[in-house]
């Protein structure tokens, strides 16, 4: 096994990879900003370097920096969580080229899956159901007529580098299409340094469904089912939660075999997630995040899988543990992201938290790097805990999360705890029957 890992994040997702270190008696290496000088991941770790000042662009995005780090302290292989260098195919190859191993996919998948036209493709290649919509990229309002025409409205356009729930234009007829092909390019040029636009149907009342995956480097391949991220704000995730309501055992292997399948004709190894929306049970492929994802805990309630053990054992050329038969799926679970947000306005709320008392008992899992007296930085994500919920079924677990989320006390700063308090006495939310739009339709109807 690997000796010693240095990770290549902050937050909870660096303590979370800490964890999974420990557990498996290896040694830590923690990289941070000068902003994160007292964050937990820098207490936790055996060793710790300092990587550039606040801003991302300049520590926890600094190839050099990160690659000098492993040099110093003698990592042998990065972590690199999720967000920052996770997706970034350069510096997979340069790790390489300093014999330090990435604990994930290899960087030719992180290209193929890192552009969205080329994803879509190459799922369609290999047997995934996709969105109906242009055969690539479009180039200009000419083109994007025709194939709007073609699909019928509404359409969305999409950036081919986008991420993180940007870059998306929903287009609801062709009186807005032009004016709306140029802002979507425009955007995307802004965002993501790349103004490749391609459009897709857009769905009116689908669930967004995921499926986990892990893949070893001998051509073993296993799925964890799904998960059901439709609780969404701008198109962010909020809550999730598996097994979904809307998906019985019959659907959850169909889905989670024809994906396993698909990727194992690209040899793809490390753990991954594809992102599927669902509608009158139909799925259609969406894309791929080649890394772990921030909601991955509620699959590892259910299964008791670990899946950031997983990750290092694979990356370290180990066989997966488990075959698809020993995979189980007993009980519910759900997540609530945390974040240092007006519960209302969702506006950030960075600053120092006074009072940090996070909730406990059975079924109660809080990965967080918070506690009392540390200052959250405005320079990163909002993000400051999650809140995983076991029961044995979907009603335990709800009344769990009610309990657990009145016991969290956060002091100092505001956070959407007060958010998930209110959602979780609505109807829609009680029968899980919501959709990808649900939460925006809810908070409309509230002003
Ligand atoms: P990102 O990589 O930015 O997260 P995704 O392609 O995963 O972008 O889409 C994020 C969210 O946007 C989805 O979960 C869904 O809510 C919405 N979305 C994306 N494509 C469509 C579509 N064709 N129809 C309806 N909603 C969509």
């Amino acid at each position: 096994m690997f000796e010693k890992i240095l990770i290549a994040n902050r937050g909870e997702i660096a303590v979370r990879i800490l964890r999974a270190c420990k557990d498996l008696g290896i040694q830590t290496v923690s990289v941070y900003s000068t902003a994160d000088k007292n964050a937990m991941h820098v207490k936790m770790a055996d060793e710790s370097v300092c990587i550039g000042p606040p801003q991302s662009k300049e520590s926890y995005l600094n190839i050099p920096s990160i690659i000098a780090a492993c040099e110093v302290s003698g990592a042998e292989a990065v972590h690199p969580g999720y967000g920052f260098l996770s997706e970034n195919a350069s510096f997979v190859e340069k790790l390489r080229a300093h014999n330090i191993h990435f604990i994930g996919p290899k960087a030719d998948h992180i290209k193929t899956m890192g552009d969205k036209i080329l994803a879509k493709k190459t799922a369609e290649k290999f047997g995934l159901p996709v969105i109906p919509g242009s055969n690539g990229e479009v180039k200009d309002y000419e083109d994007a007529k025709s194939i709007a025409k073609s699909i019928g409205y509404p359409i969305i356009i999409k950036a081919s580098a986008g991420g993180g729930g940007r870059g998306m234009v929903v287009v609801y007829n062709e009186k807005e299409l032009e004016d709306s092909i140029k802002k979507a390019k425009t955007e995307a040029d802004k965002s993501f340094d790349n103004d490749t636009v391609y459009i897709e149907k857009y769905l009116k009342n689908p669930k967004h469904i995921e499926i986990q995956i892990i893949g070893d480097n001998s051509g073993n391949m296993i799925h964890l089912g799904e998960r059901d991220c439709s609780m969404q704000r701008r198109n962010q995730k909020l809550l999730e939660e598996t097994p979904s309501k809307i998906i019985d055992q019959k659907t959850r292997d169909y889905i989670g075999n024809l994906t396993v399948e698909a990727l194992k004709k690209i040899k793809y190894s490390g753990a991954g997630t594809v992102e599927y929306l669902y509608e009158n049970n139909e799925f259609y492929f969406m894309e791929m995040n080649t890394r772990l994802q921030v909601e991955h805990p509620v699959t590892e309630e259910i299964t008791k899988f670990d899946l950031v053990k997983e990750q290092i054992k694979v990356a370290y050329n180990s066989k997966l543990s488990k075959d698809q038969n020993e995979i189980n799926f007993n009980g519910h679970s759900i997540e609530c992201r945390v974040n240092a947000e007006d519960p209302v306005s969702f506006m950030p709320s960075p600053g120092k938290i006074i009072n940090f008392h996070a909730p406990g008992g059975p079924g109660v899992r809080v990965d967080s790097g918070c506690y009392s007296g540390i200052t959250i930085p405005p320079y990163y994500d909002s993000m400051i805990a999650k809140l995983i919920i076991y029961g044995e079924d979907r009603n335990t677990c709800i009344a769990r999360l009610e309990r657990a989320l009145g016991e969290f006390v956060v002091e100092g700063i505001k956070t959407t705890i007060p958010f998930y308090q209110e959602i979780l006495k609505e109807e829609k939310f009680l029968n899980g029957d919501y959709d990808i739009h649900w939460v925006e339709n809810y908070m409309e109807n509230k002003k």
